[in-house]
């Protein structure tokens, strides 16, 4: 279903990480209420084990970290236990989860077996593209944080991370062009200018870009 603001604290995501299209907000959850706990996600793993109403009646958790659960269990040949799937904002906090845990945009999952330790599910991780692996005493943090949001909760790859501030938006400077400083963005110096349309160019409306030839890196998420 989508977001309602009414929800209130709970699902108040912050801003994107960096400005990070990866950590925008869902625009749309699962409502656990309304879905069958015992719902099969994936051949070994029912929607219970990734996300429960007490840590958020509305959940997000993205197949393709179903996925990788799936082929992490069958790679040690059985049961896998996950003790964090999906998380709200505010059980969240309550735990102590970093405000931009992958745990809130349903990617990570932290996990165990008596199967493998702690180090092989990491290696598994890893060999599957993680793009997150932490290791702690009980269990092993995965998370698919690059890899493309899953567009029934996202909406379209294209959308904007968030409305652009005042601070990220072009400026003329005296002289003929614009610029657009990197404040706010993790980006370091200024990356883009924009040649004012010259009159000629009004009379068929193309805005002249002249790249600036730097190179460029998105930018890094924790
Ligand atoms: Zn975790």
């Amino acid at each position: 279903m989508d977001y309602d603001p009414a929800w209130g604290d709970d699902y108040e995501y912050p801003d994107p990480l960096s400005g990070s299209a990866q950590y925008r907000a869902p625009i749309r959850f699962l409502d656990l209420n309304a879905v069958d706990a015992a719902t099969k996600l994936a051949p070994n793993f029912v929607l219970s084990e990734v996300a429960q109403d007490w840590k958020g009646r509305y959940a997000v958790y993205q197949p393709h970290a179903v996925e990788r659960l799936q082929d992490i269990r069958d790679a040690i040949g059985g049961p896998l236990t996950i003790n964090s799937g999906y998380r709200n904002i505010s059980y969240n906090a309550s735990v102590g989860g970093a405000s931009s845990s992958r745990h809130v945009y349903g990617d990570a999952a932290d996990m165990a077996s008596s199967l493998a330790d702690l180090e092989e599910l990491g290696e598994l991780c890893a060999d599957l593209g993680a793009g997150y692996i932490g290791y702690y005493s009980s269990h092993v943090h995965c998370d698919w944080r690059d890899d493309p949001l899953e567009p029934a909760f996202y909406g379209s790859a294209f959308a904007p991370a968030a409305a652009p501030k005042p601070e990220h938006r072009a400026r003329l400077v005296p002289g003929p062009t614009w610029t657009a400083p990197a404040e706010g963005w993790d980006e370091g110096r200024a990356l883009r200018e924009w040649r004012r349309m010259t009159p000629r160019a009004r009379s068929s409306p193309r805005l002249g870009a002249t790249p600036s030839r730097r190179r460029r890196a998105p930018p890094r998420s924790r």
